[in-house]
């Protein structure tokens, strides 16, 4: 036998408001869909042209000192990050840039992305790397000169770890990778993986100097 009193009249017509509410809710992603990164974002990435517009201290400071984010799943897989990568890659290797190096907040995008030139591997391939961490910094300390596309003009004198254990995520599978990276090329990654902290070399750097 089932007694129906007020409460479970009450309940009755929240669990409905509910379910409604969450119906509405899938209705609109099926109609409207959830886009990969945010309008500014897919505003940047989608401009013609395929060398970027490199982000410069002071001005664009808000962006270089912010924190950058992983990309979700669906922004891992979407072809706004394929161009995203690629218009990363020639804008590096770009005679105007000619760098080693690149980090999305280095293009007005605060994820976790970066190309890295790996001088460790034959042919020295540009390389993109997706919600990139370091996972553990080894090897003693040294010295190294180092310069930066968003701080033109300037070259400085860095201390780095020797070794880096990165890990990141494979957009393919999503699965995740770690990579242990040695000499120039792990210096590389902590300049860029820097980057994705707010952090400039030049907070590093034991001394600065111009470049003429
Ligand atoms: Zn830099």
């Amino acid at each position: 036998m089932y007694f129906c009193d007020m409460t479970d009249k009450k309940n009755l017509w929240i669990s409905m408001a509910a379910c409604s509410v969450a119906a509405l809710g899938i209705l609109a992603v099926l109609l409207f869909g959830v886009k990969p990164f945010t309008a500014a974002e897919r505003r940047i990435i989608n401009q013609s042209g395929n060398v970027m517009y490199v982000t410069v201290m002071p001005q664009d400071s808000a962006v270089l000192r912010a924190v950058s984010v992983d990309l979700s799943a669906r922004e891992l897989r979407s072809e706004e990050l394929k161009t995203l990568a690629d218009k990363m890659l020639t804008t590096v290797q770009d005679p105007s840039q000619d760098g080693v190096g690149i980090a999305a907040p280095q293009v007005g995008i605060n994820k976790r992305v970066i190309c890295v030139q790996r001088f460790d591997k034959p042919g020295e391939p540009f390389e993109a790397y997706y919600n990139i961490h370091i996972d553990t910094l080894m090897g003693p300390l040294k010295s190294g000169r180092e310069g930066c596309l968003s701080i033109p003009g300037y070259y400085g004198s860095v201390q780095r770890n020797e070794t880096v254990v990165v890990r990141y995520v494979d957009p393919s599978t999503l699965t995740p990778v770690t990579d242990t990276v040695q000499g120039f090329t792990a210096v590389i990654f902590q300049h860029e993986i820097d980057h994705l902290e707010g952090i400039l070399y030049t907070d590093r750097a034991d001394s600065l100097w111009q470049t003429n």
